[in-house]
């Protein structure tokens, strides 16, 4: 039952007001078939759409089914559009790029009926006005009358009590015509058709009620309505509110874009360019992160944390020099100062030294369960040198072959001196014996055994070769394979200036290295007790060595090859021989009971060597004793001493140290025997008092964990007990991530700009998108969309564009990776350095559709707050 109260519509332009309509008042009856005539401008649409709910009445009362709607709302308003009512327009306001079947569909969208049941009762709407085998078509693939027809289904799809028709046959031929008016004529007899026309003829014939209005008023009505009818009642159900899903503003929204697929794929390219962008960066940035971390690990798992007998922390001491240059400012501009380069550098190095307490560092590692949970391996080593012979009798090692390159004549001069500063790391490169691991996992985890196998006995040894399966000529000439006296020709001819020949390749069957056995003697071995209790050294008599003491040695037989693994941490580039700790802790047991070394253990007082005491007459002199005692020297050494005392008076250092220090240096320089030299020489050790502790992380966190572990110990540790080391991969590596992270991080800021210019590009498109789409915005409020539902359709364009704009992006930033990747491999040989993160990929394109949404959020609110009847005006 509608019923319309003096209503009164006026439009303002300007500042002018226009009155549409001028009290209009009409009842209309729940069935019937009216139509309304006027000539053109006499408010006959404006009528329409206020009974539709599409436009607002200024004034009067809208009655629908009894109830004011005075005070409705917009959700109101929509719903009573979605539900009770239908709209038929002269220009059919079909959705072009909508099939026939989702057109008709739509208003059931709106109102939440399930997928399948909406597709039945579209089809079947559409069998009633006579178009069921169009339901695939587009509307522009259908004539004028088809197309009416469609929009007739359309409007009865949702059996709206009200069907409101403008001109609906005004654009169509007089056959054509009839064929609608029946149509309408049938549907009105179950309920209320409003008809405006300009067609007199057809309202006579077709209608049951003519009202006629002439500006703005009605002056004619042929069958009003009188209140002695009976009133048939009106079950006012609450019906749903209407509303658009998600997923009908995506494929309302795809469906537009696809009719656009050239704008679309460009204007999504651009917005790609951004994210190309910061996923290429992304990729090679995480590529070079994970190759400093694959490169961190791999190295680290075989460089342990060293921590030497005596430790140096270089990091405090750059720090320290840098600050020091930083102080010298001069005071006075007529004065000249000194510049302490090289004495600052000195004062500060020997500070930076320090002896560590590695007694006490073992016992701890080793009553502690921490160091072990990550560490693959803890190595001990001790400074006893291992005398080692090869089956002709030739020494080899401690190694001459370092010194035969520098052309050294004393052969000795590279053994002992554990202790030097870049020593130990430089060493273990060139160190020929080396221990394995003893944990066999980790071993079996880094090496393949080529032949043979892994030690079991502290007398078995294994050879190790590089990936290729070679051996080092160093290493060749250091184990006595090949002849170092080949080598020191080479080096003096090349100090002759002489050319060299290029050296041949050689090779050594599995079985002529398994064959190898070496002899071992320990430094007690070459000493033999005299008559008088002294004792004597045999050690550089050759001949005394081979015929009494190789004999009695201990043999080192070889009994496997071992190559490192494919994916192994690293390569071995030297190849060297590998022996297991129980050697060196036999070796430092056998010395330990040696006869010598408990002869002299047992008299402390006395150089064994010689008989005498050791005691060298200036242990207990004053600085002006010892003053004396430098005066009687020979002149150079004098000289020196003079040079020290004075030194170290300047410097303000306390006498007692100055004592001690020239005691220290004189027993040093004047070759003095002392009880710990004497010792020293035997290669005495003390298994409690590693020389250096190695300490091989399992992984990279590990790493720092036991670096963490070794600072809380020096935390709890008194200040003589604290441990220094240096942790030099770690120092390096770690500038070289920040370098690249920093550089990655302004790069990603620069390209960000270009993001936020391609979001405001597809905002701006998404407004032109709006404009286009204004007619469709005027039909879906017709049908009952709400303002929140238009919003939302053009939300999902802009978050499809935005997908489209990164799925380009991450596809093309991949494509491109392939050449990047292979120039990158051209250049450095690393392959398949850059790779995009695919958590990265996910968010980028998440972060490309969070862009355009923000730049779409502006067009469309306009597009929501489109007034339906203007934008159903628009052509
Ligand atoms: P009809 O459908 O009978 O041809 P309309 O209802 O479209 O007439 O228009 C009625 C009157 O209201 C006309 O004078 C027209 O110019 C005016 N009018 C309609 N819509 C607007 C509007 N949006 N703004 C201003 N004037 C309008
Ligand atoms: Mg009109």
């Amino acid at each position: 039952m509608l019923t319309l109260t003096n209503i009164k519509k006026d439009y303002f332009v300007g500042e002018m007001t226009v009155p549409a309509l001028k009290g209009v008042s009409i009842e209309f009856r729940d069935n019937e078939f009216v139509s309304v005539l006027g000539p053109s401008g006499c408010g006959k649409t404006t009528l329409l759409n206020i009974i539709g709910g599409l436009d607002r009445y200024t004034q009067g009362d809208l009655v629908i089914g009894g109830k004011s709607t005075k005070s409705f709302k917009d959700r109101d308003w929509d719903n009573y559009r979605n539900h009770s009512v239908g709209f038929i327009f002269q220009s059919y306001n079909l959705i072009p790029h909508q099939t026939v079947l989702a057109n008709v569909e739509l208003a059931l969208t709106l109102s939440g009926v399930s997928k399948a049941q909406r597709k039945k009762r579209a089809a079947d709407a559409l069998a009633k006005v006579g178009l069921d085998d169009q339901l695939t078509k587009k509307p522009n693939q259908l004539s004028g009358g088809q197309m009416q027809r469609v929009a007739i289904a359309r409007a009865l799809v949702n059996d709206p009590d009200i069907l409101l028709a403008d001109e609906p046959t005004g654009a169509l031929d007089s056959e054509t015509s009839v064929q609608i008016m029946e149509l309408l004529k049938e549907i009105a007899k179950d309920r209320l058709v409003i008809m405006v026309t300009h067609n007199p003829e057809l309202a006579d014939q077709y209608s049951t009620r003519i009202i006629r209005l002439l500006d703005g008023e009605v002056i004619d009505d042929s069958a009003p309505y009188t209140h002695d009818e009976e009133k048939k009642e009106n079950q006012d159900t609450v019906k749903k509110h209407p509303s658009m899903s998600f997923l009908t503003a995506l494929s309302l929204s795809l469906n537009n874009l696809m009719t656009k697929k050239a704008r679309t794929f460009l204007t999504s390219f651009a917005g790609s360019i951004g994210i190309i962008g910061i996923a290429l960066i992304l990729s090679l940035q995480s590529g070079v992160d994970a190759y400093i971390q694959k490169v961190e690990e791999e190295t680290l798992s075989s460089y342990p944390v060293m921590i030497e007998g005596q430790g140096m922390d270089l990091t405090n001491m750059i720090t320290d020099l840098m600050k020091k240059e930083e102080e010298s400012v001069p005071e006075k501009e007529d004065v000249i100062y000194s510049h302490n380069i090289m004495t600052d550098m000195l004062s500060t190095m020997s500070k930076g030294f320090s002896k560590n307490n590695l007694e006490r560092l073992k016992k701890h590692i080793e009553k502690t369960d921490d160091f072990k949970k990550y560490a693959g391996e803890i190595e001990y080593r001790y400074s006893t040198v291992m005398n080692i012979y090869d089956e002709s009798g030739k020494q080899i090692n401690p190694n001459t072959v370092v010194s035969a390159l520098r052309g050294d004549t004393d052969a000795s001069a590279e053994s002992g001196n554990n202790n030097s500063m870049m020593g130990a790391s430089m060493r273990q490169n060139a160190e020929v014996w080396n221990r394995l691991f003893d944990n066999t996992e980790l071993l079996k985890k880094q090496y393949t055994v080529l032949d043979g196998n892994l030690p079991k006995n502290y007398d078995e040894i294994v050879v190790v070769v590089d990936k290729n399966h070679r051996i080092s000529d160093f290493t060749l000439y250091s184990l006595g394979l090949k002849d170092s006296a080949e080598l020191e020709e080479m080096v003096n001819k090349f100090r002759a200036g002489e050319k060299i020949k290029e050296p041949k390749q050689t090779s050594y069957s599995f079985d002529e290295i398994l064959k190898l056995k070496f002899k071992l003697l320990i430094n007690t071995d070459y000493y033999t007790e005299n008559k008088d209790g002294t004792w004597s050294d045999h050690s550089k008599e050759d001949v005394y060595v081979r015929n009494n003491l190789l004999k009695n040695a201990i043999e080192l037989k070889v009994v496997g090859i071992l190559a490192p693994k494919e994916d192994a941490a690293v390569d071995n580039t030297y190849g060297f021989v590998g022996y297991q700790s129980d050697l060196m802790e036999h070796l430092i047991n056998k010395i330990n009971d040696s006869k010598i070394v408990k002869a002299q253990k047992k008299q402390e007082e006395t150089d064994i060597f010689t008989g005498k005491p050791f005691d060298a007459g200036f242990d207990n002199m004053n600085l002006a004793q010892l003053e004396g005692y430098i005066a009687q020297l020979p002149e150079e050494q004098q000289g020196e001493f003079q040079g020290y005392i004075m030194q170290m008076q300047q410097q303000g250092t306390p006498e007692e140290e100055i004592v001690k220090t020239l005691k220290d240096a004189l027993k040093k320089q004047l070759n003095t025997a002392t009880l710990e030299g004497n010792l020293e020489k035997m290669g005495v050790a003390d298994l409690n008092i590693p020389s250096a502790i190695y300490i091989y992380p399992k992984d990279f966190e590990a790493k720092e964990k036991i670096t963490d572990l070794i600072n809380h110990y020096n935390d709890k540790a008194k200040e003589e007990n604290k441990i220094t080391y240096t942790d030099y991969i770690g120092l390096m590596l770690s500038s070289v991530t920040t370098i690249i992270n920093a550089i990655s991080y302004i790069l990603i800021a620069f390209v960000s700009i270009s993001l936020n210019v391609s979001s405001i590009m597809i905002g701006i498109i998404t407004y032109i998108s709006v404009l286009e789409r204004t007619k469709e915005i005027g039909i879906l409020r017709a049908m009952g969309a709400s303002k929140r539902d238009i919003s939302r359709v053009f939300n999902a364009e802009t978050l499809i564009v935005g997908f489209a704009a990164g799925a380009i992006g991450i596809l093309l930033t991949l494509l491109l990776l392939i050449p990047i990747n292979a120039i990158i491999t051209a250049i450095t040989e690393i392959s398949g350095l850059a790779v995009l993160p695919p958590n990265g990929g996910v968010v980028l394109v998440l972060i490309s559709m969070l862009l355009t949404f923000i730049a779409g959020l502006i067009p469309a609110k306009i597009a929501a707050k489109k007034d339906p009847v203007t934008a159903l005006r628009t052509e």
